[in-house]
Order: structure tokens, then C-alpha cells, then sequence
């Protein structure tokens, strides 16, 4: 490779239209590729579906040498591998579903400079008979995918990134490129750091995905309100919808099914040949719908997924983000859309309780849910918020639900008051823990068994809260929780105060409130 730009970017452009067959390069992609071509690192931020993968094959083909891929996506090795084989590209793969003779064939492709790429699970560094592998051979970079793996305080964290550093020591003269599509300006300056990439130049994409539009619906009769929506403006079109639980997932693909929506189930407890099947008739059909666990999604790549509809929060934003993100790939418009409820967040707050791990790891999943409820009760652009999260400005986007459907806001001080002055109270009640449900029942004045059981009528906010309903009700809990006015802890859903909730309780501090539509309004068309 000469110092001179030119040439080798008109190589570049070559490759790119004689080995994968496009016309031109998208957003930095040609930057990014020149860079790297003439020897820099550089670290890449870049949404799903943007064409991070170019970024370093193009590289990898145009520089002497074999280009060596880490990639904790094992599964899809083979694929990706499959993919450009077909293109004519010499690429091959070391990972642990291989028997020992597959990857001595493998070794001994790429010691005879057979590869134009190598794929290694980032454990096979860990092994010294891999890094001596690669000492023999002739590497022409190090792209580091998934580079989000390496943040420990992200959301996808593998203790095998952390080693990930030790390419810098042992060949500081090989370019090294990181990419992810979470990107966070935390998470960005823990690749940079930790991965060593001092020196490198930084890409950083625009996050915004305007084809799609973003909306999140007050939970009520979750598979009713999906199936108004595929109903409503997606009848036979492709898309996926996200559930929590296995149960659920299969449930929900039933009740589609019966409804007479062409619907099938995903998750990792089914048949691994049934799995591959939905998978498959996904990718070939126009205008199937998949009902999965987050198990799927991790790399496929279909343009025409018309919505992705949640039924359970998502454990975090990136995680929403991604999932999201795999709807409208083509440009077209396309829907994102979540339905929230307060059991969710109950739910959540238990599986973190649960969770294993230290108190550090608790307290992590715990901020991400925050900033997961944080977007739910917005009341400004859902996109402003998102981007906002991933460090970017931008301006209300006249394209989801805040802006089509401004939610009211109203003064939630005094509700906000008596539902924490009846918590107050029931935590006086020794060993006897209440979810919001009792709660509510205090405030409206109801004698259920349970209230009665307690004596709870005769508590003076008893039926202090006759003047909202219900559904209103839920909707202080809810937002008071995401406010973090309010915390839930133990396997029943306690409801119990935080540090801030005494400002409210001494009138120190005004709590506003997003008002839910009466009926959702049903967004117009998605502007492209
Ligand atoms: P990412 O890894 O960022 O999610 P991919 O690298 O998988 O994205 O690319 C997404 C899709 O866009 C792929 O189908 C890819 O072939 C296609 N693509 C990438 N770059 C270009 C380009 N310059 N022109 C046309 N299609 C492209
Ligand atoms: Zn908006």
C-alpha cells in the first residue's frame, strides 16, 4: 500500500461495484474505508442496517494480507462466512462449533495466505496457540464489531473484549477498526480507552431513522391493541413483535394466528429445525409476522419489515434502539410501536432484584431501566429524547406520537402527594408489604376483602382519591416510577419511597404529569 490517497480509493470503488455490486459508497463509508486503507484506526459508530460490514471487508480486500474479523455473533459465522463465499470473497472462520479438523483446515488456509478474511470468537484470543497462529500468518487489520461488547457498563458486556486491548501490544502496526451501533458517549469512550484506540479516528453517524415512526401506548388489552395495529395499517405486511417471555411469545403468535394473521413464534426453547424454518419463511415470504423473545433479530437483514411492535418494555434504550431499528431498513416508512403498563415496570424491577451479580451490576440494569421508563413518559419528541440518549440534538420531528399527538400535562403534585402519604402509612404496618393495587384501592375507597382484612378503611386516606380514576391511578404510579419518586422492591411489587419522595410529601418540589389520550389517537401516515 503507497502513501498516495487516490488510487487506492479508486480501488476501493472498484471493489465495491465488482465484488458486491453497488453503484456507490453510503454516508462515511468511503472515508471510513480510505482511512483504513492507508493504515489508520478508527473507531465507527453507525445504526444498524448502515453498512458497517464494508467498512472493513473492502479494507481487508484492498490491503495485502488477511483481515481478521472478531465477532461475538458465533451464530452467525457460518452465514456471514456463506455470504461472501458466494461473492467470490476467500473467507473462513475459527470458532467453537468446530471440530478440530475444520479448523485446521481453516489455519492452514490462512497460514497459506489463502483468506481475504477471518472471523474469530474474541475467546480464541484468550489462547495463545490462536495468537500464535496469527503471528505466523499476514494480518492486514483487526476489526473489532460489536466493539459495545468491551463497555462494562453497557448493556451487552463480554469480559473477553476487555483482552481485546492486548492487539494494540502485540501488533501495533496493524490498523485496527471497532464498530457498534450503540453508541452512547459513554460506551464510545470506554471502546476508545479500553480498546486502546488513542490514535484512532472517530466516525460517528447520525442515529436518526426518519422512515420511522415512534410511538408508545399505554398498555391496556395488550394482543387487542396489536391487532388494531396490524389491522389498522399494516394488513399483510412483514414485521416482528417482541415479547418477554417464551409463554408469551407463543401465546400471542396463537392469538394472531386465530385472528387470521399469517403469524409464527421465535424463541430459544423451540426445535433449533423449527427455529431455522420461521426464520427462513420470515426472510422469503413479503408479509409474515414473527412473534419473538429478543432472541431474533441479531443480524438479519430483510429491507421490508413494515413494524416492530413491542408487548413487554425493553430492558433498556439501546436495547429498544436496536430492536426498532430493524423495521424500515428500505427507507420506507415504518412503525415502532410499544405498548407500556405499569406491571411492566414491576416485573422489571424484580428481574433485576433477582438478577445475579454484584450490587455495580443491580444499580446498572436499574439506570437502564430508568432511562427506558424516562422515554416512555416523555412528553417532548420520542425522537428528540432517543437521539438525545445517544448524544445527539436534534429538533421535534413531526413524526411520532408526542408530536402528532401532543400529550397534555397536567399538575400532579397533590395525587402525587396522597398516593405517597398511603404508602407512608402502610410501611408503618409491620411485615405486611402492598403492591399498587392495594394501594389504589385505599385511595378510591373501596372495601375489598383485602382492605377490610387490614382495617385499611379506617387509614385517614382512606378514599382521598375518588377524584381520578382508576386508570389514572396507574398512570401516578407509573410516572412517579419513572420519576424515581417512587421505587418498587421484593417479589410482590412493594411500593416504597426514595430519597426524593420527601421533597413532594414537604411541598418542596412540583411534579408534572403526562395526561394519557382518551383514545390513543391513531397516528397518520409516516412521512418517508
Ligand atoms: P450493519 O452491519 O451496519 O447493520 P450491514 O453492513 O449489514 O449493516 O449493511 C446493511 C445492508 O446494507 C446490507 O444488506 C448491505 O449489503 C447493504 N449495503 C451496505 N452498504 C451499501 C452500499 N454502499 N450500497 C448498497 N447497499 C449497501
Ligand atoms: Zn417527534
Amino acid at each position: 500500500v503507497t502513501a498516495e490517497g487516490a488510487p487506492e480509493a479508486g480501488e476501493a470503488v472498484q471493489v465495491l461495484r465488482r465484488v458486491f455490486g453497488y453503484d456507490a459508497f453510503r454516508g462515511d463509508q468511503q472515508e471510513i474505508i480510505e482511512h483504513v486503507i492507508g493504515g489508520g484506526d478508527a473507531v465507527v459508530l453507525m445504526p444498524t442496517g448502515g453498512g458497517k460490514s464494508l467498512c472493513y471487508q473492502i479494507p481487508s480486500l484492498v490491503r495485502p494480507g488477511v483481515g481478521v474479523v472478531i465477532s461475538p455473533l458465533i451464530a452467525l459465522m457460518q452465514d456471514q462466512v456463506d455470504a461472501l463465499r458466494a461473492l467470490g470473497v476467500r473467507a473462513g472462520f475459527l470458532n467453537s462449533t468446530q471440530d478440530f479438523e475444520e479448523r485446521r483446515l481453516v489455519e492452514a488456509e490462512f497460514l497459506a495466505g489463502e483468506l481475504d478474511l477471518l472471523y474469530l470468537a474474541p475467546e480464541r484470543l484468550r489462547v495463545e496457540q490462536t495468537v500464535q497462529l496469527l503471528d505466523r500468518g499476514k494480518i492486514s487489520l483487526f476489526a473489532i464489531d460489536e466493539a459495545h461488547c468491551v463497555a462494562q457498563w453497557g448493556h451487552d458486556f463480554r469480559p473477553d473484549y476487555l483482552a481485546l486491548s492486548m492487539l494494540h501490544d502485540r501488533w501495533p502496526d496493524v490498523p485496527r477498526i471497532a464498530l457498534t451501533a450503540t453508541a452512547t458517549q459513554a460506551t464510545h469512550t470506554e471502546i476508545t480507552s479500553r480498546l486502546r484506540l488513542d490514535e484512532a479516528r472517530h466516525f460517528v453517524a447520525s442515529f436518526d431513522r426518519p422512515n420511522i415512526q415512534y410511538r408508545i401506548a399505554a398498555k391496556s388489552e395488550p394482543k387487542r391493541q396489536l391487532l388494531d395495529l396490524l389491522r389498522g395499517e399494516h394488513s399483510g405486511d412483514a414485521g416482528i413483535v417482541y415479547c418477554l417471555s417464551r409463554a408469551s411469545v407463543e401465546k400471542t403468535a396463537q392469538f394472531l394466528v386465530d385472528n387470521g394473521i399469517e403469524a409464527v413464534p421465535y424463541h430459544a426453547g423451540l426445535d433449533a429445525r423449527v427455529r431455522a424454518e420461521n426464520q427462513a419463511r420470515f426472510l422469503r415470504e413479503d408479509g409474515l409476522v414473527v412473534v419473538a423473545t429478543i432472541a431474533f433479530g441479531m443480524g438479519i437483514d430483510k429491507p421490508d419489515v413494515r413494524f416492530v411492535a413491542h408487548l413487554d418494555l425493553p430492558k433498556s434504550v439501546e436495547g429498544y434502539y436496536q430492536e426498532t431499528g430493524r423495521a424500515g431498513r428500505d427507507g420506507q416508512p415504518s412503525t415502532a410501536w410499544l405498548a407500556y403498563g405499569l406491571q411492566d415496570v414491576v416485573q422489571q424491577r424484580k428481574m433485576i432484584e433477582g438478577s445475579e451479580g454484584d450490587d455495580a451490576h443491580r444499580r446498572r440494569l436499574s439506570a437502564h431501566l430508568d432511562a427506558m421508563l424516562a422515554l416512555c413518559e416523555t412528553v417532548v419528541c420520542r425522537r428528540v429524547r432517543l437521539l438525545a440518549y445517544f448524544g445527539q440534538e436534534s429538533t421535534p420531528c413531526g413524526n411520532c406520537d408526542t408530536c402528532l399527538t401532543p400529550p397534555e400535562t397536567w399538575d400532579g403534585t397533590v395525587p402525587a402527594q396522597k398516593l405517597l402519604s398511603t404508602v407512608v402509612r402502610l410501611k408503618r404496618e409491620r411485615g405486611q408489604k402492598f403492591g399498587a393495587g392495594q394501594i389504589i384501592d385505599i385511595l378510591l375507597g373501596r372495601k375489598t376483602a383485602k382492605v377490610i382484612q387490614f382495617d385499611h378503611d379506617a387509614l385517614s386516606v382512606f378514599g382521598i382519591g375518588e377524584d381520578l380514576r382508576e386508570a389514572e391511578w396507574r398512570g401516578v404510579v407509573r410516572q412517579l416510577l419513572a420519576q424515581a419518586l417512587l421505587a418498587v422492591e421484593g417479589d410482590y411489587g412493594t411500593l416504597v419511597l426514595t430519597e426524593k419522595s420527601g421533597e413532594v410529601l414537604r411541598g418542596q418540589r412540583e411534579v408534572p404529569m403526562r395526561r394519557e389520550p382518551e383514545k390513543p389517537a391513531r397516528a397518520a401516515k409516516a412521512k418517508a
